[in-house]
């Protein structure tokens, strides 16, 4: 059986802690793997690495620190399939959608090969007499990042690329699903100049996590995963001192005007509201039609789609979508389907028996589409994270605005019409923090910010874009004075700019 470890000081290194979990092949349900969970004294050696590593990293100059990314970007686009396909192996999604979680990563790394300019201070000559006053940004230190099964070669790299650009070194503890490609991709960084220790992957459960929030050497904690563990990670890393932006989960509304291009709102609602068997943070997986005939208009064409939709195992690339994540998680997804048939929403289409032919014990389950869903049924309020979609009838434009700003969750939103004024509107004042106008997932791409309101967040600043470097570093702001033989005097007066 294949063991995965830990990746410290430039190399993998067996677990010791005599603990660790099952990586599935989600396809046939199988075990593939067992990954090493780390206990504290592990997790303790990697930081003091990483301590060991960082001034060193923090001197290099940014350029050159750049250019370790841009030969990061090189070395994984030539194994771009293979790692696609490991992607695939363990979580279960398409190779066509692994290629994507693999790209918008990249596009991440991408934009932090801009370090150079972005991390340019300030400055204001003459800002008194004799007097320039600058700022500068500089890395916190060993910051670390914790992230979830759904994105496993995505979310790694939005917390990684810029924080090493800044100069900082990370501790990754991706999930103890799928941790094969983050560990490769730590590999890939020491391959393409990453000086060893800088970066270093620990594997782990509650213990690994514990560990670096309360460790006093890390400056900074960036989470994604649910929201439960969002806020806990939040509280336990501000109580411990330290920075900490930490991103939840969603129930992400696609309201449907009367005016909208069906068709289009269609084709958009089936991917993003399947696409990855629904396990994304930023799944649509309420569809609000505004008024009656939209609501049996968008039904009459969704309704065979969804029937129609092709789940194959994730080496199948005419699969729609795949198998989800574990056995476990499929229980869950489709005892949420039973609860909404108890709370009395009518299932249209029901995928829960659905078995998929020489992988009869691989996580499949088939789309699901449910009808009449009230705000007050779990299946509304919660986050299912499947295939399984739920349309609300809205009455009129008002309540379709009040829908989604009411919920508790407020990750992404979109809505589909002609009509450039109750677009306009419908951005300005829908309480979600990603807002698609006829553009199903809006997620921004990297050089804006990525990050949701409400319980889908939990801190103050966004992931990538220019707030990513803001949260990697901290700023000083430096008063220089160069009097030239002006001599003042003992001043006892607070300084101040008459
Ligand atoms: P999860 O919360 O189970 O796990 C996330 C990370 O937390 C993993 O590394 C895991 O090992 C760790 N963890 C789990 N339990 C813990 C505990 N008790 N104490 C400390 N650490 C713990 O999430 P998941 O199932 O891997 O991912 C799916 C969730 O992530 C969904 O809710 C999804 O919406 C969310 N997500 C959010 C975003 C976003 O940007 N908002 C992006 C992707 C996924």
């Amino acid at each position: 059986m294949r063991e995965i470890g830990h990746f410290i000081g430039g190399k993998q290194l067996q677990g010791t802690s005599g603990r660790h979990g099952d990586v599935f092949d989600p396809n046939t349900g199988e075990v593939q793997a067992k990954v090493a969970f780390a206990k504290r004294s592990e997790v303790e050696h990697a930081i003091a690495v990483a301590e060991t590593a960082q001034p060193a990293w923090a001197a290099v100059n940014p350029q050159r620190r750049a250019r370790v990314l841009m030969k990061f970007l090189d070395l994984v686009q030539k194994e771009f399939d293979t790692l696609a396909r490991l992607l695939s192996s363990e979580h279960g999604k398409t190779f066509a959608d692994s290629k994507g979680d693999i790209q918008r990563g990249l596009e991440v790394v991408e934009f932090a090969c801009g370090i150079p300019h972005l991390l340019k201070g300030e400055f204001t000559e003459g800002a008194g007499p004799n007097i320039d006053l600058f700022s500068l940004r500089q890395p916190l230190g060993v910051v670390a990042g914790i992230t979830p099964f759904n994105f496993p070669a995505m979310i790694p790299m939005w917390k990684f690329a810029p924080a090493l650009a800044c100069g900082n070194a990370f501790i990754l503890k991706p999930s103890e699903r799928d941790p094969s490609v983050p560990m490769r991709l730590a590999e890939l960084l020491v391959e393409a100049g990453l000086p060893a220790g800088v970066l270093n992957v620990i594997n782990g459960d509650k213990e690994a996590v514990d560990s670096l929030l309360t460790d006093p050497r890390i400056q900074a904690v960036g989470f994604v995963g649910s929201s439960a563990i969002a806020e806990y990670v939040y509280a336990t890393a501000a109580a411990n001192g330290k920075r900490a932006q930490c991103f939840g989960g969603a129930k992400n509304q696609m309201i449907i005007m009367p005016d909208a291009d069906m068709d289009q709102a269609v084709d958009a609602l089936i991917g993003a509201g399947y696409g990855s068997a629904g396990e994304r943070c930023m799944a649509v997986s309420v569809a609000v039609p505004v008024g009656k005939k939209t609501a049996d208009v968008l039904l009459e064409k969704l309704v065979p789609r969804v029937e129609n939709l092709k789940i194959g195992p994730s080496t199948d690339p005419q699969a729609d979508f795949g198998p989800l994540i574990t056995r476990a998680h499929l229980d869950k997804v489709k005892s949420y389907v039973d609860l909404g048939v108890k709370e009395g929403a009518k299932l249209l289409v029901d995928g829960r028996n659905f078995k998929m032919q020489g992988y009869e014990n691989g996580n499949f389950m088939g789309g699901c589409l449910f009808d009449h869903v009230t705000p007050d049924m779990r299946i509304y309020k919660e986050e299912i994270f499947g295939p399984v979609l739920a349309v609300v009838r809205a009455k009129d434009y008002a309540e379709a605005v009040r829908l989604p700003s009411e919920h508790e969750y407020g990750n992404g939103v979109a809505i589909f019409t002609r009509d450039g004024d109750a677009a306009r509107d419908f951005v300005n004042r829908v309480e979600v923090g990603m807002v698609g106008v006829n553009f199903a997932i809006p997620v921004p791409l990297s050089y804006y910010t990525f990050g949701g309101w409400k319980r889908s967040g939990f801190g103050d600043l966004n992931q990538h874009g220019p707030d990513a470097v803001r949260f990697y570093t901290r700023t000083k702001t430096v008063t220089a004075r160069w009097p030239s033989g002006v001599k003042e005097g003992a001043e006892f007066v607070i300084p101040t700019m008459k």
